[in-house]
């Protein structure tokens, strides 16, 4: 059973605290969800696993968990994304974390394997590496598991993957699907994180920039959104019929990204796929093009290809790398192609989070509730928990909405009564 932490630097451990509390101010919905684990203890004795992005929002859940009696570790979901300060904190109260910024492959693969080595018997995956570890590499432990939740769109594609195969083992709640969720998260918090973190990184003025925006999921819609509100000219991408109507109609140009490739300036790939910017693409874009992935793992930009194709590569300054192509000209890619707004910035805001963990606390207490009554496979969040999440929120902002009358309650329940 793992008690240790194995994290970069205790000593950050008080301003990690500072952190902490400062994303909780913004996280009220979690907080009451906090309050009554603390009195009802759904999870007293059971040993949890997390392997999220390990920041100041993650940290809020974690003592939510903790409050309700959950003996838990947590390990990161992402090299690039966890707060060393938070870590310490996390770690110095009482929750061993294995998570390091910057950490190499093998030791992010190693932290997960410490945290399933806590035989957990509920999970909570933020891309499914913790789930699809412990159905490869620790089988035997499979039988324990109550059930988990999965945080994002790619997990949640990669376990309904394993399902439609047969191999998924234990019941998964996708907490990305919760419209609570994904409405809010994906497209307000990718929309905004996405450009604190290429801001950071490179201080460049959006207003003018010609910004190609791949993919138009949720994280997509938002991210466009926030680009031209900034003053960029937005071009999107897409491979599906329906989602690239919607952006022709949301008034955003719509071409294919060899089309886009030769004129943007800036590009921003959140389309949970493989290589969407490929040799093709770099070989004609402007010199001086920018780089960035906000979704799914650092596969979206073919970093090979680019690699191949630069005569050279070097750091300019912190997660900007400049590749010289064979003809001189400079392309830059931000954060190793890994999403940029948890490398570069913040994540998203604690409010968004807010809404995010308070239906992964809701679903692993709903998992508890039904223990031995879920069949293994992918489900959807419970749609009252969704809508009590919304309440809540609304309710914290101090957002009063009407309530149906009855006479409208009748109107709306029967099919007779049309005019
Ligand atoms: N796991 C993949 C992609 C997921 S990142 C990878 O690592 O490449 C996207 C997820 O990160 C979202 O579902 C969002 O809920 C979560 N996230 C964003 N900001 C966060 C924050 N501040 N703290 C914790 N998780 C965050």
């Amino acid at each position: 059973m793992s008690v240790t932490s194995d994290i970069k630097d205790p000593s950050l451990a008080g301003l990690g605290n500072e952190r902490i509390a400062w994303a909780g101010r913004e996280m009220p919905v979690l907080e009451l969800i906090a309050g009554r684990f603390e009195k009802e203890k759904p999870f007293k004795g059971i040993r949890i696993a997390a392997c999220l992005h390990v920041t100041s929002e993650t940290a809020n859940l974690a003592l939510t968990l903790k409050a309700g009696g959950a003996d838990l570790v947590l390990c990161g979901s992402n090299p690039l994304s966890t707060q060393d300060d938070v870590a310490a904190a996390l770690a110095a109260g009482g929750i061993p974390t294995h998570a390091i910024k910057g950490e190499d492959d093998k030791t992010y693969y190693k932290h997960i394997i410490s945290a399933i080595d806590h035989k957990p018997q509920l999970t909570v995956d933020d891309g499914a590496d913790l789930v699809t570890t412990l159905h490869t590499k620790r089988t035997e432990l499979l039988k324990d598991v109550i059930g988990g939740t999965e945080e994002t769109t790619t997990g949640v594609i990669r376990l309904r993957a394993m399902a439609a195969a047969g191999e998924l083992k234990y019941p998964l709640i996708a907490v990305n699907d919760a419209k609570t969720k994904y409405l809010f998260d994906n497209r307000y918090g990718t929309g905004q994180s996405t450009f604190d973190g290429i801001t950071r990184a490179t201080n460049i003025l959006w207003a003018g920039k010609k910004v190609v925006v791949a993919g138009y999921g949720w994280c997509g819609h938002g991210v466009a959104m926030r680009a031209r509100g900034m003053g960029a000219y937005v071009i999107v991408t897409e491979v599906e019929p329906v989602r690239a109507l919607e952006a022709v109609m949301d008034g955003f140009a719509v071409m294919p990204m060899h089309e886009a490739a030769k004129v943007g300036d800036v590009f921003i790939t959140v389309t949970g796929d493989k290589h969407v910017i490929a040799a093709a693409d770099f070989a004609v874009m402007k010199n001086g093009a920018i780089l960035a992935n906000s979704g799914h793992f650092n596969v979206e930009i073919d970093i090979p290809a680019l690699e191949a194709a630069a005569k050279s590569k070097r750091t300019v300054k912190p997660f900007v790398e400049e590749f010289v192509m064979a003809d001189g000209r400079k392309i830059y890619l931000l954060g190793e192609g890994r999403l940029i707004n948890l490398a570069a910035a913040e994540g998203h805001p604690a409010s968004v989070m807010d809404m995010s963990f308070a239906n992964q606390a809701l679903g692993l207490e709903y998992l508890v509730k039904n223990r031995g009554n879920l069949s293994p496979g992918v489900y959807s969040m419970p749609a009252d928990i969704d809508g009590d999440v919304a309440a809540l929120k609304l309710k914290s902002l101090g957002v009063n909405i009407d309530v149906l009358t009855p006479e409208q309650q009748k109107y709306l329940s029967s099919w007779q009564e049309g005019t």
